[in-house]
């Protein structure tokens, strides 16, 4: 079935994180935006997907509209390994990874959706899964800028929502300590955002390595000197990354460096369900451990989960800390007593609430057609 429009839109709605919001990529992030992507076909059916947003929304929203949806329009959405093959090939010098191939993630996850809905089956299936219970997830907290009170006191919090994992994105060792006081029970995961050089790094890491933490993400800038991170792993400490890794052979680099204990490929960024699958089933072949990322918000997140329902052994579910006042997506974007549940309707199987996305999407979504395909 042919593709015969792609509209891209912002859904924007206000949250809350028990504490002061912080800044994303230098920008204010006051509210949570979900750049949300519907592909139609010619028959009618509408697949969502979700590209990667936060403050990248405006940059790959301009590469949705301008190259990667006239790319798709006319084509077949069953043909998601030609399309991903086409697609990535003409746009490869345009950057291996940022707004473009975040933008065909978005249009990659509404195929599947689509073919989900197409033969009846729910995407976990379509990937060879069964039917699991709900997975369980990991509060992934805000920065609290070094707040000790506002990380003690969210940490208990997540861990009183039944959440057993807590990831904070602090960058000193009182935040870690903070924590397991705050939870003493729950393992506690350290998310620096590639904050250290690898001398500093190596250090931090001597520092941290009696403290029991869970894992330790991106300890090192820049994301790709894996020789960097690797140079961290005798201390210990689980190392985690993946979510600025490019595809499939960015994962190969980190894993043949042996510089990583967990993959953490995200959807909205890789490339889609199908990268997902690729670099999953590669971390897997090395004995390599898959916690996806995914601080979504949308189809995003319900990709991540079919994905983990299907492909993973003991998934943990990244869940951001932070309550939205409503979400189209609702009820398969939250975690109840820490664990979330999965659709098992057709496709993603979370077609969006239409009333609540009406109320928070920011102006009119674009919509490119068919008919202007360019030549
Ligand atoms: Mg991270």
């Amino acid at each position: 079935m042919l593709i015969t429009a792609v509209e891209s839109s912002v859904v924007s709605v206000p949250f809350s994180m028990g504490g002061p919001h912080p800044r994303f990529a230098g920008q204010p992030w006051e509210r949570l935006e979900i750049l949300l992507v519907r592909v139609e076909t010619e028959d009618g059916l509408v697949g969502w997907g979700e590209a990667f947003g936060h403050a990248a929304i405006a940059s790959t929203k301009a590469a949705l509209d301008s190259v990667v949806a006239p790319l798709v329009l006319g084509r077949d959405a069953g043909d998601i390994n030609g399309l991903t093959r086409q697609v990535l090939h003409t746009v490869h010098l345009l950057g291996r990874n940022g707004p473009f191939v975040y933008a065909f993630a978005g249009v990659e996850i509404a195929l599947w959706d689509l073919l989900g809905k197409r033969t009846g089956q729910p995407v976990w299936r379509l990937l060879g899964g069964s039917e699991q219970g709900p997975l369980p997830a990991y509060a992934s907290l805000l920065s609290y800028g070094g707040d000790l009170d506002l990380v003690a006191r969210n940490t208990g919090a997540a861990r009183a929502h039944g959440y057993r994992h807590v990831k904070l994105h602090e960058l000193t060792r009182e935040a870690v300590l903070a924590a397991k006081a705050a939870a003493p029970d729950a393992a506690v995961m350290l998310d620096v955002n590639c904050a250290w050089t690898p001398p500093v790094a190596r250090d931090m890491a001597a520092a941290l390595a009696g403290d029991g933490l869970f894992w330790l993400e991106e300890p090192v800038w820049p994301p790709e000197d894996a020789a960097g991170l690797a140079s961290l792993r005798r201390h210990g400490i689980p190392l985690s990354a993946g979510e600025n890794t490019a595809g499939l052979f960015g994962f190969r680099t980190l894993i043949e460096a042996d510089a990583i204990d967990i993959a953490q490929p995200s959807v909205t960024k890789v490339g889609g369900i199908g990268e997902m699958a690729r670099v999953i089933t590669l971390a897997q072949a090395h004995g390599t451990e898959v916690v996806p990322h995914s601080p979504y918000f949308g189809p995003g997140f319900v990709a991540t989960l079919h994905i983990a329902a299907a492909l993973l052994e003991r998934p943990l579910v990244e869940v951001l800390w932070m309550e939205m006042e409503a979400n189209p997506f609702d009820p398969w974007v939250r975690a109840q007593d820490g664990k979330v549940a999965v659709p098992t309707a057709p496709g993603l199987g979370c077609d969006p609430d239409a009333a609540i996305l009406a109320r928070y999407t920011k102006a009119s979504p674009t919509r490119i057609e068919a008919r202007e395909r360019r030549p």
